[in-house]
């Protein structure tokens, strides 16, 4: 059983698991991006954000983000294209914002309306403001242990799991998902050197998928799939990070069937408050680190 003695300070769940609460935890982060910018002078630190269509879901994502970032004292530029936008225009408005020495970060909201190549317009964000973190250089710099941007849901779940305590050397842990997103690069995380677990990659080929979750010391579930992780999936005192969003006739629901898994695990998400606040924080973190790295922001 997972030791979760370090969590004792935490809120917790009627069932008793430490509640990872991701809001509280971007409002920490989101508190200390403004302290650092007021404290270096308030140096103009812009995060841009594309939106093409008129995707309900993805224009919310991008109000929030653009909201968070003002909390953060960064600023924001939007460029907003129609359903109809043809690929040149697309890639055109995010060549701008990638010669603009102003932009530090640039968000591509995805998916892209049908018909547009998402990967040939990713491909024009220069690394250092590829805050998403999803394009082959990116994601070719965290396969070699490179500096570089990470992916924003990712590694929210690794700065939950930092934040509530949640050892990780030496546990076992299983994501469930294998997208360039979320699954491939959380797997990579979880077995970096210093962070030292045992990740194990499941997805929807996976056999035996509730036996291979309870050997879980740490269970990230990605698959998008509603309640798809009940209680007799976790191991007794588990950390269980929920990833997955199901629109569903009762809302928005997780991939973890919270109510039943809290009883259970040693720590969990809320869904919603979990991993979803958590990808933004970490997005304004990685447009600062952005800034620095093109010398925008002091060192
Ligand atoms: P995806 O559809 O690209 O990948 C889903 C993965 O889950 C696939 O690898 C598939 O093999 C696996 N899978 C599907 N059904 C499964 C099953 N029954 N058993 C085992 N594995 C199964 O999706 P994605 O882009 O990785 O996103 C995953 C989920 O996370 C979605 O619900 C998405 O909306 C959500 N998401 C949340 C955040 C956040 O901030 N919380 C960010 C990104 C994505």
């Amino acid at each position: 059983m997972t030791e979760h003695s370090q969590l004792d300070d935490f809120e917790r769940t009627g069932g008793g698991a430490v509640l990872m609460d991701g809001n509280r935890l971007r409002d920490e982060i989101v508190a200390e991006l403004n302290a650092e910018i007021t404290a270096a002078g308030s140096p103009e630190v812009c995060l841009a954000t594309v939106l093409v269509g008129d995707d309900k879901p993805s224009r919310i994502y991008v109000r929030n983000k653009q909201r968070k970032a003002a909390e953060a004292a960064m600023v924001s530029r939007h460029v907003e294209l129609g359903a109809d936008a043809a690929q040149g225009e697309v890639e055109e408005a995010v060549r701008d914002l990638a010669s603009n020495p102003g932009v530090h970060g640039i968000l591509v909201q995805l998916p892209l309306p049908e018909g547009l190549d998402a990967d040939a317009v990713l491909e024009l964000i220069p690394p250092e403001k590829d805050v998403d973190g999803l394009t082959p250089r990116s994601m070719g710099r965290l396969v070699r242990g490179q500096p570089g941007h990470v992916p924003c849901t990712p590694l929210g779940v690794m700065r939950l799991l930092d934040r509530y305590g949640v050892p990780t050397s030496g546990t076992r842990a299983v994501v469930i998902g294998r997208s360039t997103l979320v699954g491939l690069p959380q797997i990579l995380l979880l077995g970096r050197k210093g962070v030292d677990a045992t990740p194990t990659l499941a997805h929807s080929r996976t056999p035996e998928l509730q036996a291979v979750c309870q050997q879980a010391d740490i269970l990230v579930a990605a698959a998008g799939m509603a309640r798809l992780v009940t209680a007799d999936y976790v191991k007794p005192g588990a950390a269980v990070i929920d990833v997955g969003i199901s629109r569903t006739a009762d809302g928005i629901v997780g991939d973890v069937d919270f109510d039943a898994v809290q009883e259970v695990a040693g720590a969990v998400t809320p869904m919603p408050g979990g991993t979803g606040p958590m990808t933004i924080a970490c997005l304004l973190q990685n447009t600062l680190a952005g800034a620095r790295m093109l010398g925008a922001f002091p060192a």
